[in-house]
């Protein structure tokens, strides 16, 4: 992409509304706008990276077997009154009338309707079990929408229902996804810790929710030192081994029963970027969900499965800037790599910034080609504040030694190299 030809609407000044780091830097790189509370657009370079978490979670997702669909954000309320929750939501769901005058909500989840699908086709326990999903939008009338699109009330979910004969066979995805989830974030670039959390009603020990450390989170977590450990790359382990660290939610961590010394405990804040439940009969019991079995009917055992997709791109941010902007892993990065002409209309850094641009392109890797007149120290602070994970700056003086300026956004380090060496390094 040109900058020329593209839409990228930076802000020089640091918005006044936006109190953590992440919202900042989305409004300053002209990720999203805000249209009203909690409600934004996603600007071009934000739905980049909205888009390359969305196919991460997808592509891990199908990988363990998961299926795709997708249901209406607007929703008739019947179904709702039919499980119960059209009362126990109250504000928090969005209710409003059709021109005839029916009832609709715009969906704050999707047990109701998942299990309205499982039911109108699935009749035996030969289909199980299974395990469908959808990324969709949500809306939840949030009383403090805040943190830009950290704590939305339109945001974008994955969420996830799987279907079992038995209670032990739902226990078993249940810790599948559980490694499905940390194979997901580390694609991210995040480390999250799977903290113990409230079941609520259903009772057990079988909720977590993932947590990705940072100040600003809004939850508060307690934890076994070695996830710091995982995180910095001290150590490597793998699900099982991780599924017995000790980690729980605020309500749930009750010190004098910790069952890890004090010295090896950590205490922090974190954001909840993605919660797996193992529901049971929950809704099941509620709406007479059974299938035939081979000695009559078997009542359904279910799992949910949420991940917040759009919360994810400002906790990735959280996780990863500087004082001079984003630092995007690669997997998510809008564009992998920025490229800078420091002297537009020069027929030599043209010649050269042309040959990258198109052989870059031409091998599919996303790069923004700064071609505009701007000066060169704006052309650098846009870069580092956008976050490219790697730049190329070319300009009339590297070019008579025949070299070009490639930058790491994450090191800083800058080596000078020809461009056919910087094309290697970026293609290999
Ligand atoms: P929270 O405790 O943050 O309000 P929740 O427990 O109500 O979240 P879930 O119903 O578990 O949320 O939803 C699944 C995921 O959707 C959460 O783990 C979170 O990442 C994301 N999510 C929930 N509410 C919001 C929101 N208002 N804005 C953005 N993402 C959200
Ligand atoms: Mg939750």
């Amino acid at each position: 992409m040109r900058l020329s030809q593209y839409f990228l609407p930076l802000l020089k000044e640091t918005p006044s509304e936006a109190q953590i780091v992440s919202h900042r830097y989305m409004l300053r790189a002209g990720m999203i706008k805000q249209q009203a509370a909690g409600i934004y657009s996603w600007l071009p370079l934000g739905l980049r990276a909205l888009d390359n978490v969305e196919k991460i979670v997808a592509d891990e997702l199908e990988k363990a077997g998961c299926v795709r669909v997708l249901m209406p954000t607007l929703q008739p309320t019947e179904l709702w009154k039919e499980s119960g929750r059209y009362d126990a939501l109250g504000k928090e769901m969005l209710r409003f009338k059709d021109r005839a005058d029916r009832e609709l909500l715009y969906s704050p989840t999707c047990e109701e309707m998942i299990i309205d699908i499982f039911r109108s086709y699935v009749k035996s326990y030969k289909a199980l079990p299974l395990n469908l999903y959808q990324i969709n939008w949500k809306f939840r009338d949030e009383v403090r929408p805040r943190f830009g699109v950290m704590r939305g009330r339109e945001f974008l979910m994955k969420d996830g229902y799987s279907f079992h004969t038995t209670l032990d066979d739902a226990k078993r995805e249940y810790s599948k996804m559980y490694d499905v989830y940390h194979n997901i974030f580390k694609r991210l670039g995040l480390t999250a810790i799977a903290v113990s959390a409230d079941s609520g009603a259903i009772g057990g020990n079988l909720s977590h929710e993932f947590q990705v450390l940072a100040e600003t989170g809004e939850s508060q977590v307690y934890y076994d030192q070695r996830f710091d450990d995982i995180r910095d790359g001290k150590l490597s382990l793998s699900g099982e081994e991780m599924r017995g660290l000790y980690a729980a939610a605020d309500e749930l961590h009750v010190p004098e029963k910790c069952p890890i010394p004090k010295e090896n405990l950590r205490e922090a804040r974190g954001i909840e970027v993605g919660h797996i439940f193992l529901l049971g009969r929950k809704y099941t019991d509620a709406m007479g969900i059974d299938v035939t079995g081979p000695e009559g009917a078997v009542r359904v055992e279910m799992g949910t499965y949420g991940i917040g997709v759009s919360r994810l791109v400002a906790a990735i941010i959280e996780a990863s800037h500087d004082d001079n902007g984003i630092i995007w892993p690669e997997s998510v990065a809008p564009f992998r790599v920025g490229l800078i002409n420091l002297r537009p209309g020069d027929v030599n850094c043209e010649e050269a910034c042309n040959l990258i641009y198109n052989t870059l392109t031409a091998k599919e890797v996303p790069i923004l080609y700064d071609d505009t007149d701007e000066r060169p120290g704006g052309k650098f602070a846009s870069m580092d504040l956008i976050g490219t994970p790697w730049q190329i700056i070319v300009g009339p003086k590297g070019l008579e030694r025949n070299v070009v300026e490639l930058k790491s956004r994450k090191t800083g380090e800058k080596q000078e190299v020809s461009v056919e060496s910087a094309l290697a390094k970026l293609l290999g």
